[in-house]
């Protein structure tokens, strides 16, 4: 991997503690995998509690003078940052491709979408305005004041290696917070390029941490998370499951939380949309990163009058794209992330199957190395299969079919999660009515693509907390204090 990299001094294999490059105190390590290949790519540090509990101390100690400089300080450093991601925006997608499968071009996408949110929050640092309210009483004055809230960690998923890291870093290092991120097991390489990136953007030692660990690490670094009382924000991306166990943890402390969790994203095509726009909205949405976002469609909806034209479009299209070593030209799907996600695939069309689905394409894994599957439709998908409640998180397009409007509202909401959702229509009133009805803290309308720093990201139901992104996104990271003063 490093005689790829133009810059070999990006691939870091030591955690990033308090402005140093560290082993574990036990000299413990942990495999990275290529999934292409299965190969190992690098060994980083399997840290515990104790190096995590060091890196939270500097934390603390870093964090009030981060906090006491002018936001312009804040933002100009933040904005160094951002510029050397993006010089070394291709090394940085070479090492994710590397460790994560997706398609380099995807990865080359996906490090500028990451660096897209320091840019903003950089911006953003400098217009966290507080508020003057009349007074309840004739000497009194009221001051609202916003302030960062101190120290934040973060647990972040192994989909999205650079952005759902950025995600969170950028609006607390603006805010003054300092921040500490343990990266996915799979892929702390992208974590541990960006730390390096940001050392050399010059951010102040402590203000940011990457502390790597193996399988099974992930629980004891959340615990001091939750426990250490010099933390005071959480901010979790990953499953359901996981995030209820955060939650708890952290009710010790009342610490606040922000939660990006699972979901299981309705796609609905309606008799009046657009069949083609719709087709290519599903590639983009169902198929993107080989299925495995937490907004890609699970439950492909589409009415009567154009489920066969669509279910056709969708396969002629699907065949043209290539599966393979996301390193190669031309590849649009890469491996899955791991074994057990393609066990989750091979089980819904399976259970799909036995319940009266048609496998239309695909259906299977690929090949002996790796972990290919591939890009897979099910038709005549009802509402008892696994994939109606449980998002699939690989490429299988599911095609259930309905006639009535309500009917559809009715099914798209019929689940604990509500993070996007999408559909397709032309007319204007069915439209409004359908984004308003639903229960999602995202729609997509005649769009598969809703993912941008200027939006709230964000979910209602058990898909989470909190908002990213956005002048909303700031916010999870100050703390507001009410000022009464009498004159
Ligand atoms: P995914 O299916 O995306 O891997 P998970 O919720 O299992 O979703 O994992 C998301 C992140 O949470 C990963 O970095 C993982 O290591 C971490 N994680 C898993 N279990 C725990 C736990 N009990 N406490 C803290 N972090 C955890």
């Amino acid at each position: 991997l490093k005689a790829r990299l133009s810059d070999p001094d990006l691939l870091r294999t030591q955690a990033y503690l308090g402005g140093e490059w560290v082993d574990a105190d036990s000299g413990e390590t942990h495999d990275v995998i290529n999934p292409a290949n299965g190969g190992t790519l690098a060994t980083v540090p399997h840290l515990g509690r104790a190096e995590v509990a060091r890196a939270i101390a500097l934390a603390e100690a870093a964090q009030k003078d981060w906090a006491a400089r002018t936001a312009k300080e804040r933002a100009g450093m933040l904005r160094r940052w951002y510029d050397l991601i993006m010089e070394n925006q291709e090394d940085l997608a070479v090492i994710l491709t590397a460790e994560m499968g997706k398609p380099l071009a995807e990865a080359r996408g996906e490090i500028g979408y990451g660096a897209s949110f320091i840019e903003w929050f950089a911006e953003e640092a400098k217009r966290i305005y507080g508020e003057t309210i009349p007074g309840h009483q004739a000497d009194k004055r009221i001051t609202v004041i916003k302030q960062p809230i101190g120290v934040a960690a973060a647990i972040t998923p192994w989909n999205f290696p650079n952005a759902m890291i950025t995600r969170k870093a950028a609006p607390a290092l603006a805010a003054g917070c300092a921040f500490i991120v343990r990266p996915a097991e799979s892929t702390p390489l992208s974590a541990l390029a960006l730390g390096e990136l940001a050392d050399r953007a010059g951010l102040p030692k402590g203000i940011l941490s990457v502390v790597t660990s193996g399988h099974g690490g992930a629980s004891d670094i959340g615990k001091e998370f939750c426990e250490n009382h010099a933390v005071r924000k959480l901010s979790f991306t990953g499953s359901t499951a996981v995030g209820r166990i955060l939650l708890r943890q952290a009710a010790d402390q009342v610490m606040k939380c922000s939660m990006e969790l699972g979901g299981n994203a309705p796609f609905i095509v309606f008799d009046d949309a657009d069949v083609d726009a719709a087709v290519e909205g599903a590639i983009i949405c169902k198929f993107r990163n080989n299925g495995q976002t937490c907004v890609c469609a699970n439950r492909i909806y589409v009415q009567d009058g154009v489920y066969d034209a669509f279910a056709k479009k969708l396969a002629e299209k699907l065949a043209t794209m290539k599966v393979g070593d996301g390193m190669e030209d031309g590849v649009a799907f890469g491996p899955l992330i791991n074994e057990a996600a393609v066990a989750k695939v091979e089980e819904h069309v399976a259970d799909a199957v036995a319940k009266g689905g048609t496998v239309a394409m695909g259906g299977a894994r690929m090949g002996n190395d790796g972990t290919f599957f591939e890009p897979t439709i099910v038709t005549d998908a009802t509402s008892d299969m696994l994939f109606a409640h449980d998002e699939t998180f690989g490429p299988l397009a599911p095609l259930f079919r309905f006639t009535d409007e309500d009917e559809v509202i009715a099914l798209a909401n019929d689940t604990i999660f509500g993070l996007a959702s999408y559909f397709y229509a032309k007319d204007l009133s069915r439209v409004y009515k359908v984004a308003e009805a639903l229960e999602y803290g995202i729609v997509g309308v005649n769009t598969g693509i809703i993912s941008t720093e200027v939006a709230p990201f964000g979910g209602v139901k058990q898909s989470g907390l909190g908002r990213e992104g956005s002048h909303h996104g700031i916010e999870d990271y100050l703390e507001m204090k009410y000022i009464c003063m009498t004159v």
